[in-house]
């Protein structure tokens, strides 16, 4: 079996080597390769694909809505997400999906638990936040808040969500059991934080999708407040697990799969 990531610029993707790691647990005989695709290439992609011989392969910044015009059918999730970060090859017809909400939420499960009596606040309302937002929907009984910059943003959300303006944030923050941030703030080693967060439930989680540092501005802040933190690392490597698990049927090891990431990233 073969596998890519396609992305551009891609050269910094642990994709492959976490899905090698995979591959090895799992005595699996398979490859997954990164590939450069500049969007002014992009039209070929049919064509690039086909030459690689790929069975599946994810999407990265930033081709995750500029795939869809390729593809011959997309999951419900794609569809309402609006992107794709993994497309199933098979005869030729390309399938897309969206592993990113499922991936954090499923990552967030194993450790919070059960999710469905939590009150949740995003933080953002780009690409990830929605494919975040739009799986909790389908889990959470009240419903998810998002707080974002720009309000035009919502515009084509196509599922309920309760709208904020990031203005309100520190006002709304003390009512919710989980906050996440989905901004790109912080990345990097930016000493930057989306927002201060005071009075919040004692047992809230502060969470970040960014794992590039593990700890941003922002948890490092929950954190010296006494707040319970979690990264993004947990939603990267179960979003590869989920494209894995949609392209061969096998559920990923997800213990190998964190471990060569945390390793590289973080020792
Ligand atoms: P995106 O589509 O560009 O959305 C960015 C969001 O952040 C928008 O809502 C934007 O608000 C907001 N934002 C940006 N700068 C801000 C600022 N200075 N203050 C307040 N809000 C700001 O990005 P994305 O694709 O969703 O990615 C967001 C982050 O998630 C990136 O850091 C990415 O690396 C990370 N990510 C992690 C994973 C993972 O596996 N852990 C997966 C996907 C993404 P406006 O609408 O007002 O511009």
């Amino acid at each position: 079996m073969k596998f890519a990531v396609i992305g551009n610029p891609i050269s910094h993707s642990l994709s492959p080597l976490m899905h090698h790691e995979n591959f090895k647990a799992l005595k699996l005989n398979a490859q997954y390769e990164a590939l450069n695709i500049p969007p002014e290439h992009f039209h070929h992609i049919r064509d690039i694909i086909q030459a690689h011989a790929l069975d599946g392969f994810n999407v990265t910044i930033p081709h995750k809505e500029r795939i869809i015009p390729y593809l011959d059918a997309l999951s419900p999730e794609a569809e309402a997400i609006g992107a794709v970060n993994t497309v199933v090859v098979s005869d030729n017809q390309w399938v897309g999906h969206n592993t990113d909400g499922i991936g954090f939420v499923k990552g967030l499960e194993q450790r919070y638990g059960n999710l469905d009596n939590a009150r949740i606040l995003i933080i953002g309302a780009g690409g990830a936040s929605k494919g975040i937002a739009y799986t909790l929907t389908q889990k959470a009984r009240y419903p998810i808040a998002v707080v974002n910059r720009t309000m035009s943003r919502f515009d084509d959300w196509q599922f309920d969500i309760e709208k904020h303006h990031l203005s309100e944030l520190e006002q709304i923050a003390g009512q919710f059991d989980i906050i996440i941030n989905t901004t790109p703030v912080g990345m990097n080693n930016v000493e930057e934080s989306v927002g201060v967060l005071n009075a919040l439930k004692e047992d809230v989680w502060v969470c970040d999708i960014i794992y590039i540092p593990a700890q941003t501005a922002f948890l490092k802040q929950a954190a010296d407040q006494g707040y319970q933190t979690y990264n993004g690392l947990d939603m990267f490597v179960y979003q590869g697990a989920e494209s894995f698990r949609i392209w061969t049927g096998q559920e990923a090891n997800i213990e190998a799969m964190r471990q060569i990431v945390e390793h590289r990233l973080y020792q």
